[in-house]
C-alpha cells in the first residue's frame, strides 16, 4: 500500500501570467479566496487539490511584490524564508510574451532556495513551436530549475504532467485539511490574518522573525457576541515580553486594534483573548497550518 502524500507548493510569477487560471485548472471549484490584504500574509491559500492519496495546498507568498515600505521588506524577507517551508516552488511565465524583468526577478529570487523549483511556460498555444523550443533552451541552463513544463492554463494541457512532477515532490504527510474544510474556516483565517498585520505594524524592528498567529478557538458565545481565543507565537523567550509591553500595554494594543478590524468584519461585538508562548519552531511546516489560524487536530 502507497503512504499518504501531501504537501505545500508556492505559486509565484508576475501579475497576469496565469497563476489563478492555472489554480483553477488543477482544483476547480474548490479554490478558496480569502485574503483581503494578501501583502501581510506570509502565506495565503490559493487551492486545495485532493488526490486519491495526496493533497496538494497550494499558496501564494508575497516574495515577489516590490517593497515600497519597510513593511514591504520585512514580508519579502520573511516570504524568502517562507519558501524554504514548502515542498515546491511553482514560477510562472507567460510564453507569449517577452520574458521581462519582472519574471527574472521571480525566478532569480528562488536561486538560493533549496525547495524545488517548477517553471511553467504558460499560453504556448499563442505561440510556433519553435519559440517554444527556442523559451525552452534559454531555461534550461539555469540549474536551480528542476523542470520546465509547457502548459496551456487555459486549456489544460500540460495540467496532468505538471502534477505528475509535483506529486514526486510530495513526501510522506498528513492530509492537512478536511476535504470540506471551507465551511467556516476563512473566517479563521482573515482573524489570524487580522491579528498578525497588528504585530507586524507594532513590533516589526522589535521581533525579528515575526510571529505566528494560532487560533484556538472562536466561538459565538451570545448572538451579539463571537469569543476568540488566540496565541501569539514567538521563537525567544526573550521576545515574550517586548510583545507583551509595559503592564501589558503592547499586547492591549495588538487586542484593541484587531478586535476593531475583527468587529467589522464579523459584524458582532468579540471578546478577542490573546496569548503569548514560546514556540522556537513554529515556522517549520506545521507551522504553516498555525500561521493560517488552523488549530491541528
Ligand atoms: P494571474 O494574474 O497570474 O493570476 O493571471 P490570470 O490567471 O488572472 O490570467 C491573466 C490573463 O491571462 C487572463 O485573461 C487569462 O484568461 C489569460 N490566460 C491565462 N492562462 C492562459 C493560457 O494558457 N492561454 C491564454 N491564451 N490565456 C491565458
Ligand atoms: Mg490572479
Amino acid at each position: 500500500m502507497s503512504q499518504f502524500k501531501s504537501g505545500f507548493i508556492a505559486i509565484m510569477g508576475r501579475p497576469n501570467v496565469g497563476k489563478s487560471t492555472l489554480m483553477n485548472q488543477l482544483v476547480g471549484e474548490k479554490v478558496a479566496i480569502i485574503s483581503h490584504k494578501p501583502q501581510t500574509t506570509r502565506h495565503q491559500i490559493r487551492g486545495i487539490l485532493n488526490g486519491d492519496d495526496y493533497q496538494m495546498v497550494f499558496i501564494d507568498t508575497p516574495g515577489l511584490h516590490k517593497p515600497k515600505s519597510r513593511l514591504g521588506e520585512f514580508m519579502v524577507k520573511s516570504a524568502l524564508s517562507a519558501l524554504e517551508e514548502v515542498d515546491a516552488a511553482i514560477v510562472v511565465v507567460d510564453a507569449s510574451e517577452e520574458i521581462g524583468t519582472g519574471d527574472r526577478a521571480a525566478i532569480e529570487s528562488l536561486k538560493d532556495t533549496k525547495t524545488p523549483v517548477v517553471l511553467v511556460l504558460n499560453k504556448i498555444e499563442k505561440i510556433e513551436k519553435n519559440q517554444l523550443l527556442a523559451l525552452i533552451d534559454v531555461f534550461q541552463g539555469i540549474p536551480y530549475i528542476r523542470e520546465i513544463i509547457p502548459m496551456s492554463a487555459l486549456k489544460g494541457d500540460g495540467a496532468e504532467d505538471l502534477l505528475k512532477v509535483l506529486e514526486s515532490f510530495l513526501e510522506e504527510g498528513p492530509k492537512y485539511f478536511p476535504e470540506d474544510m471551507y465551511t467556516d474556516q476563512p473566517e479563521r483565517v482573515i482573524v489570524a490574518e487580522m491579528i498578525r498585520e497588528k504585530t507586524l505594524h507594532l513590533l516589526r524592528d522589535e521581533i525579528p522573525h515575526g510571529i505566528g498567529v494560532e487560533i484556538l478557538s472562536m466561538e459565538q458565545i451570545r448572538e451579539d457576541m463571537v469569543e476568540i481565543h488566540a496565541n501569539l507565537m514567538c521563537e525567544r523567550q526573550s521576545h515574550k515580553p517586548i510583545i507583551i509591553g509595559k503592564r501589558g500595554s503592547m499586547l492591549k494594543e495588538i487586542g484593541t486594534k484587531s478586535r476593531h478590524d475583527m468587529e467589522k468584519l464579523l459584524g458582532s461585538r468579540i471578546n478577542l483573548q490573546l496569548w503569548v508562548k514560546v514556540v522556537p519552531d513554529w515556522r517549520n511546516k506545521t507551522a504553516i497550518m498555525r500561521d493560517l489560524g488552523y488549530h491541528e487536530g
